[in-house]
């Protein structure tokens, strides 16, 4: 059940609302949106008498939700979802494209030092590296934790670079939520149920990264989990799903970013490198996925990609990445989109935060 508010709705009034759907025990979503405020009612078994809130001043509308997912849904918000990021002059989902660039796993502070002050330069405004890596192999590479978290840190006071970095299980969300500036749910936890909960409980924005087979719906149903405990800002990710095909690693799926778009109205970015698996083809399908309207790009970067500890076949050389950035700002404009230049003033977020 979706409840709009009239334009003029007053505060109170949704106030009011809200009151009255959580007295009856269920969880009221004010989901404020560009012409009006919309509240989504979760936590209710049945149906939700609709009578209740039809004659409630300030009540335009209530809407019986048929679909599965409700706070993902356009329905609750037809205008796009802008995440913003506080003291940071970066935003994903709104016209500016956000990029996201670093390498698969921060390894030593060199290495995640060196790849950053590249991409920093070729003009990303996120930082992404993993502190804790969901291997398939127990034996690789597991990430350096802590320490790789509080590299990151330094990357941010150091180049303005906001810091995207995955969270496997409770005690590193609740490390990456203190010490990142979003955190990633990777595709092998897109049905934690209960990591997705903990991460609905969570101060930043959560990137959520499809998984390697599921569904539009089930995709969205991920979204939905981690909405539903207060968690607005997620940004989604296509990330390849698992095909028949042995050219690449995984099978990019650009078809459902104009698929999200039409459902939902939070922003959705694409993972070209997990996406393919091989270098060659990162710069191709990201610019692919410009044009297809993604709000953004996910992009590995290594500085020495054959000494990689994890997907260094996937790696961009930061040569490479400043070439793919020319390309994909050309693209973006034909779209009226643009990707923003560094703005010196990110640079010293964190002393000016202080
Ligand atoms: C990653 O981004 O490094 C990663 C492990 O991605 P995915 O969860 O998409 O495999
Ligand atoms: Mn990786």
């Amino acid at each position: 059940m979706l409840i709009v508010m009239r334009s003029q709705a007053t505060e109170e009034e949704v106030r009011a609302v809200c009151q009255k759907i959580e007295s009856l025990g269920y969880r009221a979503h004010s989901i404020p949106g560009a012409q009006r405020t919309a509240i989504g009612i979760t936590g209710n078994q049945g149906e939700v008498e609709a009578g209740t809130f039809d004659e409630m001043p300030g009540v335009q509308e209530v809407i019986r939700v048929s679909k599965p997912y409700k706070l993902v849904s356009r329905d609750v918000k037809p205008d796009n979802t802008v995440i913003r990021f506080a003291g940071h002059s970066a935003t994903i989902g709104g016209n500016d494209l956000a990029i996201i660039a670093g390498p698969c796993g921060v390894e030593s502070r060199e290495q995640a030092f060196a790849i950053a002050e590249r991409v920093a330069r070729a003009g990303a405004q996120f930082f992404r590296g993993g502190a804790y890596k969901p291997r398939t192999s127990p034996y690789s590479f597991q990430g350096l934790g802590e320490e790789g978290l509080k590299i990151m840190a330094e990357i941010r006071d150091r180049f303005g670079l906001l810091i995207v970095t995955e969270a496997v299980d409770y005690e590193s969300l609740e490390l990456v939520d203190q010490c990142g500036d979003m955190i990633q749910i990777g595709a092998r936890n897109m049905q934690n149920f209960s990591l997705l909960k903990r991460a609905g409980r969570a101060r930043k924005p959560v990137l959520l990264k499809r998984g390697i087979s599921a569904t539009l719906e089930e995709f969205l149903m991920a979204a939905e989990y981690v909405m539903s405990e207060g968690n607005y800002n997620v940004v989604l990710c296509e990330r390849g799903v698992r095909t028949f095909v042995d050219h690449t690693r995984n099978t990019l799926d650009l078809s459902v970013v104009p698929a999200v778009q039409r459902l939902s109205h939070l922003p959705i970015i694409a993972d070209p490198s997990h996406g393919t698996g091989k270098r060659d083809k990162v710069t191709p399908l990201a610019r692919a996925a410009v044009a297809v309207g993604a709000d953004g790009l996910m992009v590995e970067v290594h500085n020495d990609p054959d000494k990689a500890l994890s997907d260094g076949m996937q790696s961009l050389y930061p040569d490479q990445f400043d070439a793919l950035m020319v390309q994909v700002r050309q693209i973006a404009a034909v779209l009226g989109r643009s990707i923003p230049t560094a703005n010196p003033s990110d640079a010293d977020m964190k002393l000016s935060a202080d």
